[in-house]
């Protein structure tokens, strides 16, 4: 069992965390706090891979084998509008997504690991920083690419976030694909000022774009499959002069558009950047106007393998009861960094809800001001890290690892 005080010391950290967000690759204080409790406990601590990252090692024991657990450390740039005494005391920061709870829920469980943990191998405890920025330069990535399972090798890795759409204390999870990847766009049509009753003359770059627009949606709806999941969204649309000095009378130069995509499946990302960079281009030629196009990828599908979902299953079973786990959830197209550790090594990634009850008629959601994470899910998601740690490593040695 997880010692009482443990677990109120981790609600205290929660909040401490809350009041102090740090956002993308700043998390020094956070990453302070998470080491020094790490040493705290007596576990091996390495820092600084992508900057503010942190790596707890504890062995036990003489089996090779070793399991990576990850949380996420950091907050994000909203303004909280909470009334509790442990409010961001950061204006414009905030801990929005529950990253406070995720560090010190696995905290915790490296404080019990080391000091009751019954295991024989390496548990290596990954706080990563970085996880919200959407891009390659994401937290997740920079640790990988920085040599994190090269220096810190596991034969799997798991990851946990909270859930607060449902109520607490329900496990979902899935084998395959369960997030989307995200990846980002954007072009330009290019063009001369004119005047309005002159702009046969000239190429018109709203116009030209505002087909686009269509075309892109129309894409997703006649070139592929519909059996495919996929969320194409325009989220910024900008022409003509934003200042109004130019006033009505001056037809635009250029036309800025950018938008997101999400998908569950890599030929699909790769039908849509060449798709789109092609109706871009066409629409710019057949308007006579000129233009750019860029795809940028972000995070990868993330994908849970079998065995390991098998056994995070069989975790969060005995922990909530079966009927408490939904080991075949429909896959959500958000996206996580964390893909980016799947990518390298099996893993497992889970959702452990947290909706508090009351709340269904005025959700709080993940990333709103008001959201704040639900404290009472902490002793769960302990114990899901301890008995997954110490199942996964007991499992290894009986297969001869
Ligand atoms: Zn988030
Ligand atoms: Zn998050």
């Amino acid at each position: 069992m997880i010692d009482k005080s443990l677990i109120e010391d981790a609600t205290a950290w929660r909040r401490h965390l809350h009041a102090n967000p740090e956002t993308a690759f700043e998390e020094k204080a956070t990453s302070d706090f998470v080491a020094a409790k790490l040493a705290g406990f007596g576990i091996e601590v390495h820092r600084g891979l992508g900057d503010t990252g942190v790596v707890g090692t504890l062995k036990r024991g003489t089996s090779p084998a070793a399991v990576g657990l990850r949380a996420d450390m950091d907050a994000l740039f909203i303004h909280e509008e909470n009334d509790v005494d442990y409010r961001s005391r950061v204006d414009g920061k905030m801990h929005a997504c529950g990253h406070d709870g995720h560090t010190a829920m696995l905290l915790a469980a490296a404080g019990h690991l080391a000091r009751k943990g019954e295991f024989d191998g390496t548990v290596r405890f990954i706080f990563q920083p970085a996880e919200e920025t959407g891009d390659e330069r994401c937290g997740g990535n920079a640790m990988v690419k920085e040599g994190l399972f090269d220096k810190f090798p596991v034969d799997a890795i798991f990851g946990l976030h909270n859930f607060p759409n449902i109520p607490a204390g329900q496990f979902l999870m899935r084998t395959g694909p369960m997030l989307a990847s995200i990846d980002t766009f954007e072009f330009h049509i290019l063009s001369r000022l004119s005047h309005p009753a002159a702009q046969y003359a000239v190429p018109d770059p709203l116009l030209t774009a505002s087909r686009i627009v269509q075309d892109m949606h129309n894409f997703k709806a006649r070139y592929l499959n519909p059996a495919e999941p996929v969320v194409l969204s325009i989220t910024q649309f900008r022409s003509g002069d934003p200042s109004h000095r130019q006033g009505v009378h001056v037809t635009p130069d250029i036309a800025i558009v950018r938008g997101t995509l999400y998908t569950l499946n890599d030929a699909v990302r790769d039908a849509f950047a060449t798709g789109l960079e092609k109706i871009v281009r066409h629409a710019a030629e057949a308007a006579g106007a000129g233009h750019k196009f860029q795809f940028e990828r972000g995070y990868p599908v993330l994908r849970n393998t079998p065995e390991e979902m098998k056994l995070a299953a069989g975790v969060a079973q005995e922990i909530v009861g079966r009927p408490h786990v939904d080991a075949a959830m429909q896959p959500i197209m958000g996206a996580e960094d964390f893909a980016f550790m799947l990518g390298k090594v099996p893993g497992c990634y889970v959702f452990l809800s947290s909706g508090r009850p009351g709340e269904e008629a005025a959700p709080r959601p993940l990333h709103n001001p008001r959201y704040d994470f639900n404290d009472e899910i902490i002793p769960t998601g302990v114990r899901y890290w301890t008995t997954l740690a110490e199942r996964y490593l007991k499992q290894a040695v009986a297969r001869g690892r």
